[in-house]
This record gives structure tokens, C-alpha cells and sequence, in this order.
């Protein structure tokens, strides 16, 4: 995705981070260097990010940063943990199955609560989780 934002892209990995050795071949086959360690500081001036430094001392020159946040569940989904024993999956998203049903009974779970799906999907599962309420609520279709 970044590619067609710049051809000058830089990966920092966080240390002790492991990189696939396959996927580390294909940076370095298209030029974009890895560089290890855990950024300490930002170096910004007037709002824009140009560099960072690394535990170990390196600086790297950036013109912008992209990254992926830690996620933690929200105080909705927290809450329902503690209060209906909810369950969560080792990501700490919600678990529910085929039918969106989680463990809790009359409690269905569609889209990012589930990890990170996208908008299409989110509603597909929404829509799924609406069909299954519905067909709990009136049963099979009547045949006549
Ligand atoms: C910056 C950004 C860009 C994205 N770009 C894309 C893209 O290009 N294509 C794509 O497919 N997906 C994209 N996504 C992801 C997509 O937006 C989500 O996957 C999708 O919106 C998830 O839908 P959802 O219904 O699960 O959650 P949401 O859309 O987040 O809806 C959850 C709703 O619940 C409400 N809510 C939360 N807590 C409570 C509460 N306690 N009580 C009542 N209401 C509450 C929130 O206000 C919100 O309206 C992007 C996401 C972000 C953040």
C-alpha cells in the first residue's frame, strides 16, 4: 500500500520482533531496508515528522510514519467481560461462531470487535448476525 504513496520506504522493526526470512528476502529485493530496534524519539519540527532514533543510537530519516498500535478491548466489550463473563480470544477480541453467537446467550458479535475486518465484512456480519437473532426469534420458515 505504501508503494504507491513513495518508492523511499524504510521498515523498523521493533527488537526482538521476528521477520520472516522469505519476506525479508522480498524487501531487500525491491529496496526497502530493515532497520532493527525500538524508536526512543520522534524528531519533528513545525508538526512533521523527519527522523527517528533507535535504542542503539541509529537515526533513521523519515518524512512520515506508519504504524500499528496496540490494540485493547473497548470499555463496552471490558465491561461485558466482567459483568456476562464474555469470552475473548488470545487477541483479545471477541470469539463468537459461524452464526455470530458468542458465549453468552442472546449476545452477537459483528465486525472490528472481532478484530480488524473492514467495512464490507463488519457489515456482512452484522447482516448475518441480524438473519441468525431473527431465524432464533421465528424458527424455521414455514414450508406453505
Ligand atoms: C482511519 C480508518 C480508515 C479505514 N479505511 C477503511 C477502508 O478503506 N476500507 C474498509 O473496508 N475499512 C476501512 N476501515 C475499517 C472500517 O471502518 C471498520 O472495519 C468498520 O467500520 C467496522 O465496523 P463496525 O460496525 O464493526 O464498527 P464501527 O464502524 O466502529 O461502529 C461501531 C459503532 O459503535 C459505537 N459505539 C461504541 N461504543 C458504544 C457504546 N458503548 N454505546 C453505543 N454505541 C457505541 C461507535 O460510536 C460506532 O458508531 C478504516 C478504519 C479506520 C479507523
Amino acid at each position: 500500500m505504501a508503494q504507491n504513496w513513495t518508492s523511499d520506504i524504510k521498515v523498523i522493526l521493533a527488537a526482538g520482533a521476528e521477520l520472516d526470512a522469505a519476506y525479508q528476502t522480498q524487501l531487500s529485493e525491491i529496496g526497502i531496508p530493515v532497520h532493527i530496534g525500538t524508536i526512543t524519539e520522534i524528531h519533528h519540527s513545525d508538526g512533521k515528522v523527519y527522523a527517528v532514533t533507535l535504542d542503539e543510537g541509529e537515526r533513521v530519516d523519515v518524512g512520515t510514519l506508519l504504524w500499528t498500535p496496540p490494540e485493547k478491548p473497548s470499555p463496552l466489550v471490558e465491561n461485558l467481560v466482567d459483568n456476562l463473563g464474555l469470552e475473548l480470544n488470545e487477541d483479545g477480541h471477541v470469539e463468537a461462531n459461524e452464526m455470530q453467537q458468542t458465549n453468552v446467550e442472546r449476545l452477537w458479535a459483528a465486525g472490528d470487535v472481532q478484530g480488524w475486518t473492514g467495512a464490507i465484512e463488519s457489515a456482512n456480519a452484522g447482516g448475518m448476525a441480524a438473519f441468525f437473532m431473527a431465524h432464533g426469534w421465528y424458527g424455521e420458515p414455514r414450508e406453505d
